[in-house]
């Protein structure tokens, strides 16, 4: 896969992408998600956990930078690093060990965080198109590759 395009219409539809990604996710794979405030991220998210087996609500980790979830097939890292002020805030919380641990790690505004992204990953971006309905949502799903 290189890059792949959903569309959906409502937010259950969006779950059940991020459940089936969930479901068929491999320990140490890595995801940022980028889209506008209200536009489907955490029920996205929700679908991912979920596809994971993990039965308890998401909440955004907006005030701890990573809320970490064990019950599930394999954990769950789930990062927003808007409120990051430093990049060596993410050293203070060890990140490496997530990044490059044995979850799937879920980065929220990782564009803020660029420079430390592990290379191999994958990049959602979740867009709205009023012209299509107000439910609408255009979700791209491209790998991102080492540089050789
Ligand atoms: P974010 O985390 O990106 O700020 P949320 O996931 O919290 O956004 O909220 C998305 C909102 O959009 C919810 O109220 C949801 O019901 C609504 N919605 C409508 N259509 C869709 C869709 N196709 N996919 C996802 N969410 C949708
Ligand atoms: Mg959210």
């Amino acid at each position: 896969m290189e890059k792949m395009i959903y569309e959906t219409n409502s937010p259950e539809e969006t779950r059940k992408l991020g459940q089936k990604i969930g479901a068929a996710a491999a320990p140490g794979d890595v995801y940022t998600l980028v889209g506008d405030l209200g536009v489907g991220k955490t029920v996205f998210t929700q679908g991912i956990a979920e596809g994971l087996e993990i039965t308890e609500p998401i909440c955004s980790p907006t005030f701890t930078i990573v809320q970490v979830y064990e019950e599930g097939r394999m954990p769950f890292y789930h990062f927003d690093v808007y409120r990051i002020g430093d990049i060596e805030e993410m050293d203070e919380i060890g990140y490496e060990d997530y990044f490059y641990g044995e979850g799937l790690c879920m980065i929220e505004w990782a564009n803020l965080i660029e420079e430390i992204l592990p290379e191999k990953r994958f990049d959602v971006t979740i867009e709205k198109d009023l012209e299509k309905g107000f439910d609408y949502r255009k979700i791209t799903i491209k790998e991102h590759k080492a540089q050789v």
